[in-house]
């Protein structure tokens, strides 16, 4: 079956109890046993939920992997994701990296002894160079969060191979719409759920896509022991979004492209981020590893800070909040709300200046958008 065909009925069955063609939201906490250990597949709620079931069993098939696990979130997920790496051990990761989970990266290393790398892993000589020397993971986001940077990722599934090394692609940008890290060498896929999968700013929820078997039976054991998993009414929620997760990533497109159209000719913007929109060999990436380019836009507003919170002040159809991938259009200051736990050195140094707004685009008329922001720019 085809994608989208596969996002309504991949491993969702009618019920077989009942033909309700919706699956049903499993409250229970326990299993009756017939016998001490005598089950039907299901002992306990944090172990496993018939409804959180049906979610990993999709999660898995649409990313072509080996095994889907879901989580309380998506720092829950790399929380668990991080038990399974022995202390000491060398991370290597891209530069640009949502702020949380950089967050994280740094409380490992200053708790537990983790080396934590951070190189831009979109320049394959720099990945080179720094995974010459022995890795336990290379963790990427393509597209990254804020910038868009794209990774090449057959060529780093290699590399990281090489070093003896996993490699894991946080795709919540992209979503298995429109790529499937896993198709292309990657080891373990990570997703916030909360974004578009979800889709409607309505849950919190995260996930890992497992393409090893070896991962799975480990990353499995973690989620029951560490325990950070998502409610069954949450699992119900993400299923639900992930019905229209076709039609929405196809509607968040031509959100971007025309509001591509009014931040691309602007004198008022200094930088537009968007996938294979700067380099050349990004837009090859895109032909080879992608099948869309997504609804996420950041720029730079000419002027810095002071100018970006006129613009942001000025919009009246994207929202400004934290999140994104929803079907309401929001918008970010990373500088000082997502991505503000970066120092700002560091936060510079890669390009997250004080005048950069990420917009994700909605699934609202695209000339609506079009029009919101090329009105909130005239004020820059
Ligand atoms: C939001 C986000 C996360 C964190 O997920 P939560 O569900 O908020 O815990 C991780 N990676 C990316 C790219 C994100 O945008």
């Amino acid at each position: 079956m085809r994608f989208d065909t596969r996002l309504i009925h991949a491993q969702q069955p009618a019920d077989p109890a009942t033909g309700a063609v919706v699956p049903p939201i499993h409250l229970a906490t326990t299993f009756r046993q017939s016998a001490p250990n005598r089950t039907k597949g299901f002992v306990y709620g944090r172990s496993g939920n018939p409804t959180r079931a049906i979610l990993e069993a999709t999660l898995a098939d649409l990313e072509s992997g080996r095994r889907g696990l879901a989580f309380s979130s998506g720092l829950g997920a790399l929380t668990t994701l991080l038990e399974s790496v022995p202390g000491g051990r060398r991370i290597v990761a891209i530069d640009d990296l949502y702020g949380g989970t950089r967050r994280l990266f740094e409380h490992h290393r200053a708790q537990f002894g983790l080396s934590v790398d951070y190189r831009d892993l979109s320049d394959l000589a720099e990945a080179r160079a720094a995974l010459a020397t022995p890795a336990h993971l290379v963790y990427v986001e393509s597209p990254t969060n804020p910038l868009l940077k794209l990774v090449d990722l057959r060529a780093l599934a290699g590399l990281a191979h090489r070093a003896g090394a996993r490699l894991v692609v946080d795709n919540t940008f992209a979503t298995p719409a429109l790529q499937r890290p896993l198709e292309h060498g990657a080891d373990i896929v990570l997703h916030s759920m909360t974004k578009y999968l979800g889709g409607h700013s309505d849950v919190v929820g995260g996930a890992l896509v497992l393409g090893r078997d070896d991962d799975a039976e480990r990353l499995a054991w973690l989620q029951n022991a560490v325990g950070a998993v998502p409610s069954p009414f949450d699992c119900f929620l993400v299923l639900r979004g992930l019905h229209t997760l076709g039609v929405r990533m196809r509607a968040h497109q031509e959100s971007a492209a025309a509001v591509l159209e009014v931040v691309g000719r602007s004198r008022k913007v200094r930088a537009v981020h968007y996938p294979g929109r700067a380099r050349a060999s990004d837009r090859a990436l895109v032909r080879r590893q992608m099948a869309g380019r997504g609804g996420i836009v950041s720029v730079e507003v000419a002027g810095g800070g002071r100018a970006a919170r006129r613009f942001l002040a000025r919009l009246r159809v994207f929202t400004l909040a934290e999140s994104l991938g929803a079907v309401e259009s929001l918008v970010d200051h990373p500088a000082s709300m997502t991505h503000a736990s970066v120092p700002r050195a560091v936060r510079q140094a890669h390009g997250v200046t004080d005048g950069l707004v990420r917009l994700s685009c909605g699934i609202e008329d695209p000339a609506d958008l079009a029009e919101d922001v090329a009105h909130a720019l005239r004020a820059v």
